[in-house]
């Protein structure tokens, strides 16, 4: 079994290759939900969803987050109404967000939710937030601590970073059925998928059952660098690590993850850092790690287990 760590378009994008090299059995995806947040009376769930409509084949591969084929009658008549409008909703996003916000308000948990999306999605793997509990990504910026979403899409990434707070961490817990998957014994490796360090990953490993899990762990971490050539594929990523005085490279994406991260898949763009990393003590392979499209999600996504299956073997 291996565990794959996933923010939203980066870790979507490894995560259909993933899905496409091991069966459901031997595959489970923990999303982050640091960017979760209630809007319009909605519970949004962006990675979630990102994750869920690029497994499912109708993710819009260019924006990175939504549908394809997307329609937006909902939104121009909600600005028309004077509604707020600068978080997009399309009219097919819509129905998983109103299906989520009913059945949190029953009482069914965002893990049971997700599950229930996910197969009517015909997605097999196990889908899994990092946990039911509210926690929330709060970027400390020179414009004042923000929610994320008021700093990542209201505000375009703009404000200068100084740091993040992940509010609730400490009482989150993890869903049950991924505390089962974690004390099954049965986790060869965790795969961190390249997404966003501070915004994706972090929040995931903020939550303490997981980072208590991944210190005593007795499995190889592999991480799929997500700086690649000195700059994010997407997102801010690259500027942050500028703002916190971090090199905005693979190494500086190494030195960041210190001890979590046991081996690197950097791209053939940084070959040159692999001696630097190396010398951080780190494992690595260099290939190609840009998923432009599905085949190199799967190229990709065979190198990553094959050098989890390696390390595995060596324990
Ligand atoms: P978000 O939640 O949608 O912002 O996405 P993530 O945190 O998962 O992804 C953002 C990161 O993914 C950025 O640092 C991108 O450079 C990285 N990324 C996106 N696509 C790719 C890709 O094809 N290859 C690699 N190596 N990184 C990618
Ligand atoms: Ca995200």
């Amino acid at each position: 079994m291996i565990v794959a760590l996933a923010g939203g378009v980066g870790g979507a994008r490894l995560a259909v290759g993933l899905a496409s090299v091991l069966p459901p059995q031997r595959l489970t995806f923990v999303v982050n939900t640091g960017d979760d947040f209630e809007h319009l009376g909605f519970a949004i769930s962006p990675d979630l969803d990102t994750v869920m409509y690029t497994l499912a084949g109708v993710g819009n591969a260019v924006t990175g987050w939504g549908r394809a084929q997307e329609t937006w009658n909902f939104m121009s008549a909600l600005g028309q109404l004077g509604g707020e409008t600068w978080f997009r909703l399309g009219d097919r996003d819509l129905a998983v967000h109103v299906l989520r916000t009913l059945a949190l308000r029953r009482g069914i948990s965002l893990s049971e939710i997700t599950r229930v999306l996910a197969t009517r999605f015909g997605i097999k793997h196990p889908v899994i937030p990092m946990t039911d509990s509210p926690l929330r990504t709060r970027v400390r910026t020179d414009c004042g601590e923000l929610a994320f979403q008021d700093y990542f899409v209201r505000r375009g990434c703009r404000p200068r970073v100084q740091g993040f707070r992940f509010a609730g961490s400490r009482k989150a817990r993890v869903p049950s059925v991924l505390q089962r998957i974690m004390h099954s014994g049965e986790v060869r490796a965790a795969v961190i998928c390249p997404s966003n360090p501070y915004v994706s990953i972090a929040p995931i490993l903020s939550v303490p059952e997981i980072r208590h899990w991944m210190k005593r762990r007795t499995f190889p971490v592999i991480a799929v660098s997500p700086i690649v050539g000195g700059a994010a594929l997407k997102g801010p990523a690259a500027k942050m690590m500028r703002e916190l005085g971090a090199e905005p490279t693979a190494l500086g994406v190494v030195r960041h993850h210190g001890s979590s991260v046991d081996a690197w898949v950097i791209d053939q763009q940084d070959a040159k850092l692999q001696h630097a990393i190396e010398r951080e003590g780190k494992l690595v392979i260099v290939t190609d790690t840009v998923m432009s499209d599905r085949g190199k999600s799967v190229q990709l996504a065979k190198r990553v287990v094959s050098f989890a299956r390696a390390l595995a073997s060596e324990r």
